[in-house]
């Protein structure tokens, strides 16, 4: 059997200008290239689209195969192979049976394809492209790019497995294979002790890293540098609870573990339940401990890591880095 990823088509593959359908307004997310290549060696890809443009009188159905194709081709051209398309053309008033959450377009994938939808999944920046696919049995990652932002409280009500800043994140997610990165908190002493067995250096850095943006990656390979070993310690849900109320985190404490251990500059990954890290730095007793600038040599985590003889280093943030400001101010909350 095959597995597949179905994708939603505007604001997920390219940028979603509102009924998008002119081939001289084609915009690939950069990213997309990327993303697919890494998935197209496990997954067959179908896109699956609403595109009530043509039921409203917007655009004709011609119009939507010429803008289709040229994006098929151009996926092509970059040696990525779409199986087939299936679209709804309907008015949402049509009631018709094709137009996303409802699953028809997925059940004949189904069939035509061999599609094993248990090991599937739907990647989507609609609250319908969630709800189809948990109606439909496929695993499914929330894009914040297109509708993404706008919509989120409402496609969190399908609780999809991941909520990702961009589409190569949820390639990330996907093909995650570092599990042995992610350690128990009851394991972390006797690693510890192999690792100063070893002479190696400890360096810790920690926070809940919910949305993950570009500037958790800098400040994360910035710590990595200041030692042999890093290790992230990763707030859990019922810490990130005590800490910013019952509504967050977006993602789930197993979801954003597998999203720093797939980073090549993160060695470990431990979960602590406390509100704060002290008593998991009390265990480890690193070396150095990293922190941003936005809490500086006065940080919580400083006495206990001088106590046992560490450094505090302060990493400068990098203003504005992170990829839209609706999801940086998303992360801060
Ligand atoms: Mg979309
Ligand atoms: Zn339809």
């Amino acid at each position: 059997m095959n597995r597949a990823i179905f994708l939603d088509r505007d604001g997920t593959i390219n940028i979603d200008n509102g009924y998008t359908h002119k081939t001289q307004d084609l915009k690939f997310y950069p990213d997309v290239f990327k993303a697919l290549s890494l998935l197209k060696r496990n997954f067959k890809f179908i896109i699956i689209t609403n595109q009530s443009g043509i039921g409203r009188g917007y655009y004709t159905e011609d119009e939507f195969h010429k803008f289709n194709n040229h994006i098929v081709n151009e996926l092509k051209k970059n040696g990525i192979e779409i199986k087939k398309t299936y679209y709804c053309p309907h008015h949402p008033d049509e009631n018709c049976n094709c137009r996303k959450p409802n699953i028809s377009s997925i059940k004949k994938a189904e069939k035509e394809f061999n599609i094993d939808l248990n090991r599937s999944w739907m990647i989507g920046d609609h609250p319908c492209d969630m709800e189809l696919g948990k109606n439909a049995g496929v695993r499914s990652i929330y894009l914040l790019t297109g509708h993404g932002a706008k919509h989120l409280e409402e496609a969190r009500k399908f609780n999809p497995d991941y909520i990702a800043a961009e589409i190569s994140q949820a390639a990330d997610y996907i093909l995650f294979n570092k599990e042995e990165k992610i350690i128990d908190r009851k394991d972390i002493t006797s690693i510890i002790e192999t690792l100063r067995r070893e002479g190696k250096s400890i360096v810790t850095i920690n926070g809940t890293f919910d949305i993950l943006h570009k500037g958790h990656e800098f400040i994360l390979k910035e710590a990595k540098k200041q030692g042999d070993i890093l290790i992230v310690g990763l707030n859990s849900d019922s810490s990130v609870k005590q800490n910013k109320g019952p509504e967050r985190p977006l993602n789930s404490e197993q979801s954003r573990a597998r999203m720093l251990a797939n980073f090549d500059f993160v060695d470990y990954v431990v979960l602590f339940n406390e509100k704060t890290p002290i008593d998991l730095l009390e265990a480890i007793k690193p070396d150095i401990h990293v922190n941003g600038d936005d809490y500086g040599e006065n940080c919580i985590e400083s006495g206990i890591v001088k106590k046992n003889s560490g450094k505090i280093h302060i990493v400068k943030k990098i203003k504005g880095i992170s990829s839209t400001n609706i999801i940086e101010s998303i992360s801060k909350t």
